[in-house]
C-alpha cells in the first residue's frame, strides 16, 4: 500500500516535469532559452564570439544551445530548424548564406521566436533585429591604412565570400576611399576576387595567380580579414615580398596581430568581440522578455527595415597594437609586447 502511495507521487511528479517541458509557449522568460547558430566556429574569431556569449547570456539567467554549420548551407538550415523543434525563445544567427534563410526564418517566427542576426546581415527575412560593426567603415580603414603605406601603385583587392552580406559591404567603404586614388591614376587596381568561404588557402591560391600573372608588380592588397590576409602572406612570403606589399585584414586574430606587430601585415582592425558578445545575449534576452531595447539605425535587409545595432571598429597598426593589451584582447607576452 505504502509502495504504491510513493509510485502514484513519482508518477506524478513524473507527469508535471513531462508537461512542463511540453509546454515551452509558457516557458520561464526568467530563463530564456537561446540557440546559437553560427557559419563556422573553426573561424577563430567565430569561437571567440560563441564564449563571451555563452558567458554573458548565463549571468543574465540564459542558456544556450550552440551549433557550427562549418559552411555548409544546407546544414546551417536544418540546425535552425532543429533550434525550432527545440521551442528556444530565441535564435541567434551567424548566416553563412544571407539570402536563403528566408523560409526557415518564417517558421521561426511562426513559433513566436526571436530571430537576431549577427555581425552579418540575413537579407529578405523578417528578422527582429541586426546586431554588428560597422562594416563599411571597417572597409573604409583597411583602405585607408593600405593607402597610407602605398599611395600609388598596382592593387589588387581580395574579397571575402560571396554568400557574405559583410563582403560586399566592406568593398564598398574600400571602394569610395581607393575611387579618387584610381580616378587619378594614382592607384590602378590589377585584379580583384572573392574568396569562397573566406578560406585562406583559396587566398594563398589567388594572389600566387596574381603575382604570377603581374610578374610580382603588386604593391598592395586590400584583403577583406586577417585569416585570408595570412594566406596572402603566405604567397607573398614565398616570393621573398612579406613585408614589402602592404596588406590589410580584421579580426585581431592572435596570429595576424603577430603579423602586424612583425611587419608583414599593414594593419588589421579590432572589433572588440566581448561588447558585441555581451550586447547580443542582452538585446535577445530584452526582446523575449519585451523589454524596451535601444537601436542605433535601421537597416533595409529588401524584407523590411531592420532594428539595428553598429558598434565600432578601431584601426591597429604596430604603433597601437598595445590597445589590444589594455582592452583585455591578448596579454603582452601573447603578441610579443613588452
Ligand atoms: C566577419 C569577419 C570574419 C569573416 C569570416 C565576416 O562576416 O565580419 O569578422 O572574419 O566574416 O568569418
Amino acid at each position: 500500500m505504502k509502495t504504491n502511495t510513493i509510485r502514484r507521487a513519482l508518477l506524478a511528479a513524473f507527469a508535471v516535469g513531462t508537461a512542463m517541458a511540453a509546454t515551452p509557449a509558457l516557458a520561464d522568460k526568467a530563463n530564456p532559452k537561446i540557440g546559437f547558430s553560427i557559419d563556422d566556429l573553426r573561424v577563430e574569431r567565430w569561437a571567440r564570439d560563441r564564449d563571451y556569449f555563452v558567458e554573458a547570456a548565463k549571468q543574465l539567467g540564459a542558456t544556450v544551445s550552440v551549433q557550427s554549420a562549418d559552411a555548409n548551407e544546407q546544414r546551417q538550415i536544418s540546425q535552425i530548424e532543429n533550434l525550432i523543434a527545440q521551442k528556444v525563445d530565441a535564435i541567434v544567427i551567424v548566416p553563412f548564406n544571407s539570402k536563403v534563410l528566408t523560409n526557415t526564418i518564417k517558421e521561426a517566427k511562426k513559433a513566436n521566436i526571436k530571430v537576431i542576426s549577427y555581425d552579418r546581415l540575413i537579407l529578405n527575412a523578417d528578422v527582429d533585429a541586426y546586431i554588428s560593426f560597422d562594416n563599411e567603415r571597417v572597409g573604409a580603414m583597411q583602405a585607408e591604412g593600405v593607402v597610407k603605406a602605398k599611395p600609388k601603385g598596382n592593387y589588387f583587392l581580395l574579397g571575402g565570400s560571396p554568400t557574405d552580406n559583410n563582403a560586399k559591404l566592406l568593398r564598398e567603404g574600400q571602394m569610395k576611399v581607393l575611387k579618387p586614388y584610381i580616378d587619378k591614376g594614382d592607384i590602378k587596381v590589377v585584379g580583384q576576387q572573392w574568396v569562397k568561404e573566406w578560406n585562406p588557402s583559396e587566398a594563398l591560391a589567388i594572389i600566387e595567380n596574381a603575382l604570377t600573372a603581374n610578374a610580382n608588380k603588386i604593391d598592395a592588397i586590400v584583403a577583406s580579414n586577417d585569416g585570408t590576409a595570412g594566406g596572402a602572406i603566405q604567397a607573398l612570403a614565398a616570393q621573398g615580398l612579406a613585408g614589402k606589399v602592404a596588406i590589410s585584414g580584421q579580426d585581431s586574430d592572435l596570429a595576424a596581430v603577430k603579423r602586424v606587430v612583425a611587419g608583414t601585415q599593414t594593419l588589421t582592425v579590432y572589433k572588440p568581440l566581448k561588447l558585441i558578445a555581451s550586447e547580443a545575449a542582452k538585446l535577445s534576452v530584452d526582446l523575449v522578455k519585451g523589454n524596451p531595447v535601444k537601436f542605433s539605425s535601421q537597416i533595409d535587409n529588401g524584407a523590411k527595415k531592420v532594428d539595428s545595432l553598429l558598434l565600432t571598429p578601431t584601426t591597429i597598426t604596430k604603433e597601437n597594437a598595445k590597445l589590444l593589451v589594455d582592452d583585455g584582447f591578448y596579454t603582452a607576452a601573447q603578441i610579443g609586447l613588452k
